[in-house]
């Protein structure tokens, strides 16, 4: 048993949190939006949430856990679907948020601390003129060291891929968790061995990213009759090389009636886009010809940055069930990647096969030098038989899924498998396997 007030003051002037309440808080992350997980994670909790200002008291704290082999769970923003930073064994939280700092923005590469918010990354480079390729719909509550460590793409991910795409992600400090941390610099490819690893592979303190030049982007709200429609709108703007943008959502009626604040029409399905202002003519070009209606356009900086407003992306990506699911417990969802060369005709026949289960939404975004269809539909939950029923049509048709329901990186987001070179980075960062533990299963024997 470790007695944590003395590992509190093992940890010197290091800042922690010990009330019950709080710790349990920061113990949690959005893995309610499944029933699965919820009944699987409600009532796991850390015993201590250490909250370290710089490098130094990293792994001032690495060292102690191992010295104790105390389990050990990195946070940023708390903010991840599948209980990616929730502690299944206890121990110690580290909030990385107090590393914040930008270190250096030099030829379009931006080197900052882990801990930084995503939204204060752009507020301090924009005047600069560079912003974030890419960043979850999360922007303004999530870190750049979570969404390495936890994300895989989403606003900017039309123009730019996702964070696995070569470029994006340039270099990785990061500490093993020994008694006597180790600092090693990922480079390039090698950067993959933490990337989406949910901190299991090592503490990441610092990141090098390829930053975007700003663009004055407009949030655009488009109506459509018929979702196969919007669909084919949605997929003409995806393909359009020469109009600048950086995100095209779709997604069917009924969902765009939950949007708080956007009043869609009844009955209507839409694209939600974000469209650099050179490009407006052209996008108006595609819209006409789709038979599209404009509903909303605004500034995307200002409405990120203005009190009471909202930006568009906030509707999109993992926020489009979040819309839902505050009017409706009854509904949870999918993360689906449709085979490109079967088209939209794919999509059609899902949406079909599915009726009344299945409320359509479609991400598109570039994935090795094409145009792929990522969905997150809505599913109306009834059963975990009747999910995973659901999901077995998915894949009999060929698409691939990315099981939202599942805590492990195996079983969940990794598309059944961890990247061949993650284990072989856990062994070497974390030989006592107490990062994260539970959520590598192929490590459950040797942290047992
Ligand atoms: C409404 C909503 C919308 C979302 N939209 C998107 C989206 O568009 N695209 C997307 O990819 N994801 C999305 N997500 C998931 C999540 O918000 C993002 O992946 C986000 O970037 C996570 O950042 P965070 O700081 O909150 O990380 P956390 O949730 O705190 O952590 C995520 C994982 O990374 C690990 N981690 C955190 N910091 C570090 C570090 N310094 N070193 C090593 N590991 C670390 C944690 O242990 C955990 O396993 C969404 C989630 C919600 C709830």
């Amino acid at each position: 048993m470790t007695d944590w007030t003395a590992f509190a003051a093992a940890l010197g002037d290091i800042p922690v949190i010990t009330e019950r309440a709080l710790v349990r808080q920061k113990s949690r992350d959005f893995f309610w939006y499944s029933p699965i997980l919820k009944e699987q994670l409600n009532r796991k909790s850390a015993d201590i949430v250490v909250c370290p200002r710089d490098e130094a008291e990293v792994i001032a704290t690495v060292a102690l856990c191992a010295r104790h082999r105390v389990p050990l769970t990195v946070r940023g923003g708390g903010t991840g679907n599948y209980g990616q930073a929730v502690p299944l064994n206890g121990g110690v939280v580290m909030d990385m948020m107090a590393l914040d700092r930008i270190i250096a923005l030099e030829d379009g590469a931006l080197t900052v601390e882990a801990g930084r918010k995503l939204i204060d990354i752009d507020t301090a480079t924009r005047p600069m003129g560079w912003e974030l390729r890419m960043h979850p719909s999360t922007k303004r509550t999530a870190t750049i060291g979570g969404f390495i460590g936890g994300g895989s793409g989403g606003v900017g991910s039309i123009t730019y891929g996702g964070l696995r795409e070569r470029g994006n992600v340039l270099s990785a400090r990061v500490i093993s968790c020994e008694e006597t941390p180790r600092i090693v610099t990922l480079r390039g490819d090698e950067v993959a061995a933490v990337n989406h690893a949910y901190g299991t592979t090592g503490i990441i303190t610092q990141l090098t990213i390829g930053m975007a030049p700003v663009q004055p982007f407009i949030d655009i709200l488009i109506t459509f009759d018929d979702f196969m429609d919007a669909a084919r709108c949605g997929l003409t703007l995806a393909t359009a090389e020469g109009i600048v943008k950086k995100l095209v959502t779709v997604v069917a009626d009924p969902v765009p009636q939950s949007f708080r604040g956007l009043n869609v029409p009844r009955g209507k399905s839409v694209v939600l886009a974000m469209i650099a202002r050179q490009s407006l003519t052209a996008f108006g070009d595609v819209i006409r010809i789709a038979g599209g209606t404009e509903i909303m356009a605004q500034d995307a900086v200002w409405a990120e940055t203005t009190p009471d407003a909202t930006p568009l992306y906030e509707y999109t990506w993992n926020h489009t069930t979040l819309h839902m699911l505050r009017g409706d417990k009854g509904v949870t969802y999918l993360q689906c990647l449709f085979p490109p060369d079967r088209g939209l005709d794919l999509v059609a026949k899902i949406n079909a096969d599915l009726e009344g289960e299945l409320m359509q939404h479609l991400e598109f975004q570039r994935s090795g030098g094409r145009v792929v269809y990522s969905a997150l539909p809505v599913i109306r939950y009834t059963t975990p038989e009747r999910l995973t029923a659901i999901v077995a049509h998915h894949e009999d048709n060929g698409i691939l899924i990315a099981n939202p329901h599942f805590y492990t990186l195996e079983d969940g987001a990794g598309h059944k498998r961890v990247g061949a070179d993650q284990p072989a980075m856990k062994a070497r960062m974390d030989p006592h396997a107490l990062l994260n533990p539970g959520k590598m299963r192929t490590y459950q024997a040797k942290e047992a």
